[in-house]
């Protein structure tokens, strides 16, 4: 086993509410330099930046996930991560007919920027991507996993976007293996309130809008894997998240 330091929850210039810096170079260059192995990028209903991504974080040896965050018809933020680009690309065009079709204005929410791995402009996203779509949690945690990813939901200590504010409490259905909780020193107190989270891993991500607020090497996950290769690291990584009961680190 071989512990990596992960951070999978980050959103890049295509996000509205994300920095224009978080491009994909330059997230994986910070990731690099604060030491972290394991990185996805999540951003708001898209894997367009994903291909940029995997190409940046070759050059610093980082081991790139392609993922999205998700909003769900119920407006849950869902993080969704994929053993491989290709399957994430697969997942970024069914997500595509099920987006509100709401036109970006960049002046008010941001503007959405598509790279190449050199930070390159090749294109905008029009489509306001902040929006819900008119997936429901159910058909959305069948569709990752129809791609052979791993979905949980995303900041469930928030107020906005959270799992349990919107629901009232944590669902049983989906049966989901993961959990995200942003605040670590609420994670007691959210299990006390939601017993059926005991038995869940409990990832901890940033969340990072800016370059600086991408996570130090503080979180790891330990994985029995051919180091050498990072497509190994990445299936090992999905797969641990997609199995029940699994032991927090
Ligand atoms: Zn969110
Ligand atoms: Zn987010």
């Amino acid at each position: 086993m071989t512990d990596f330091y992960y951070d999978l929850h980050l959103h890049s210039c295509l996000s509205p509410c994300a920095d224009n810096d978080m491009t994909p170079k330059n997230i994986a260059g910070m990731a690099y330099l604060k030491g972290l192995q394991i990185v996805a990028l999540t951003d708001h209903n898209t894997c367009s930046n994903c291909p940029a991504f995997f190409k940046a974080c070759k050059k610093y040896g980082i081991v790139p996930v392609a993922g999205m965050e998700l909003t769900t018809a119920e407006e849950i933020h869902l993080i969704c991560l994929f053993p491989t680009l290709k399957a994430a690309m697969k997942f970024d065009s069914v997500v595509r007919n099920h987006r509100t079709p709401i036109k970006n204005r960049p002046d008010i929410f941001g503007e959405q920027i598509i790279m190449d791995e050199n930070d390159e402009i090749t294109g905008y996203d029009v489509n306001l991507l902040s929006f819900a779509t008119d997936l429901t949690l159910e058909d959305a945690y069948k569709a990752v996993d129809s791609f052979g990813g791993a979905s949980y939901p995303a900041h469930i200590d928030r107020e906005a976007n959270g799992i349990i504010a919107i629901l009232g409490s944590f669902p049983e259905e989906p049966a989901f293996s993961c959990v995200e909780i942003h605040d670590m020193t609420l994670v007691d107190a959210l299990k006390k309130t939601n017993p059926i989270i005991k038995n869940k891993l409990v990832i901890n991500s940033s969340d990072a809008h800016y370059l600086t607020d991408i996570n130090e090497a503080v979180n790891s996950v330990a994985l029995n894997c051919d180091i050498s290769k990072a497509n190994h690291i990445r299936e090992k990584l999905v797969k641990n998240l997609i199995i029940k009961n699994n032991k927090v680190h």
